[in-house]
């Protein structure tokens, strides 16, 4: 099958690319705007195939979006480019709104007039993929689940445009008779992931000695997915979920951040022990929290489980440690973006 992947040199994306090259047969055309959260070097291991392609082009560019659908004649297009920062939603909304609602429409406009045209079987078996996040439902309390019934009540600039893109996928898909899938997943973590975002954040500031930032008392609770486990649930999605249905992913790995930043000390501790002797969390910060910080989030992710058969592979204990382990030893690759300020503290909204 040929596979359309937007977004595909960013953290997910990129995930996403290496999986399908290197364990399946699948064709994929990455087809990305490399902004600053997209590089070539997160698939630099699989871009010598003979099934792999790279378009540099916006997805809010219809023309080159038509062109590149057009000659790729995509089977699936999933669709994972995004402005996905929250902090950076809080100090500059506008950008999300631009890539994440507007490309969003560009996209489901060119999918839509590129599947009209497919013939019988092609057409049958056409699929547009949208990767969304936990954040549209909004934030729990102590207990509870969100489940894909789970009322939209989107809070930051980003999960407004997440939730507002989510609802024009179903749109096309209820209007337009597009076959339209959703996923809405938790956190995710692993290699590649741009050290902007907690945990390659605490990572890359602990090596270098600095303060590990934690927003208010640390005690905002996430769903940690693996990655890895992510885009094995994705493929399982285009592959054999069901037209027009949402699935939830995710790890089943409830942490407070503040336990995320010790494990990720814990593990630093172990391999890579400060010269003082001490503890990473020595460097421990508490900051002023981000604005309207969701507390809680938690994903029911049974139907997946039950409909598709996925199930993480990954513990938060085996993930964290192997990502760890991984930045340890890619350092050729994060250094570079470090330098680039991607590690400042942004969306205090002062
Ligand atoms: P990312 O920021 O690491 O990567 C985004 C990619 O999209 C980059 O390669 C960037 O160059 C590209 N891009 C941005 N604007 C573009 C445009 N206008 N045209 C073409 N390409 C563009 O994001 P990620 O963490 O890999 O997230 C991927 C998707 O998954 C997003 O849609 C995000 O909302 C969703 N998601 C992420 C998480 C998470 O924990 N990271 C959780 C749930 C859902």
């Amino acid at each position: 099958m040929r596979i359309f992947v937007t977004g595909g040199a960013g953290f997910i994306g990129s995930a996403l690319v290496r999986h399908l090259i290197a364990n399946t047969s699948h064709e994929v055309l990455n087809f990305d705007k490399l902004t600053y959260a997209g590089t070539l070097s997160t698939v630099e291991k699989v871009a010598g195939s003979d099934r792999y392609r790279f378009v540099q082009g916006d997805i809010c560019d219809r023309d080159a979006v038509r062109a590149a659908i057009g000659s790729f004649r995509p089977g699936i297009v999933t669709h994972l480019a995004a402005e996905s920062h929250v902090d950076r939603s809080i100090d500059g909304p506008g950008a999300f709104i631009e890539t994440n609602l507007v490309g969003t429409f560009a996209m489901l406009s060119e999918a839509r007039c590129y599947w009209q045209a497919l013939d019988g079987e092609a057409q049958r078996a056409f699929r547009f993929h949208h990767i969304s996040t936990d954040e549209v439902y909004g934030s729990l309390g102590e207990t509870g689940l969100f489940t894909e019934e789970t009322p939209y009540d989107p809070r930051s600039p980003y999960s407004a445009s997440k939730a507002g893109s989510d609802h024009l996928v179903s749109a096309w898909g209820h209007t337009y008779g597009l076959p339209v899938l959703i996923t809405n997943c938790s956190n995710n973590y692993g290699p590649y992931h741009f050290p902007e975002k907690l945990i390659p954040l605490m990572i890359v500031r602990a090596l270098a000695g600095e303060s590990l930032p934690v927003y208010g008392k640390g005690d905002q609770v996430r769903d940690w997915l693996f990655v890895e486990d992510h885009v094995r649930a994705l493929q399982a999605v285009f592959e054999r979920g069901a037209v027009g249905r949402t699935y939830n992913v995710g790890g089943n790995n409830e942490k407070q951040n503040l336990e995320v930043v010790h494990a990720v000390c814990a593990h630093l501790d172990r391999l890579r022990p400060r010269h003082d002797g001490a503890s990473y969390a020595a460097q421990l910060a508490y900051v002023a929290d981000r604005p309207g910080h969701d507390k809680r989030y938690a994903i029911d992710a049974s139907r997946i489980r039950d409909e598709l058969g996925w199930q993480p592979r990954e513990t938060f204990e085996s993930g964290i440690a192997k990502t760890v382990e991984w930045y340890l030893g890619n350092e050729a690759w994060w250094r570079p973006l470090v330098a680039a300020k991607a590690a400042e503290r942004r969306g205090v909204a002062a």
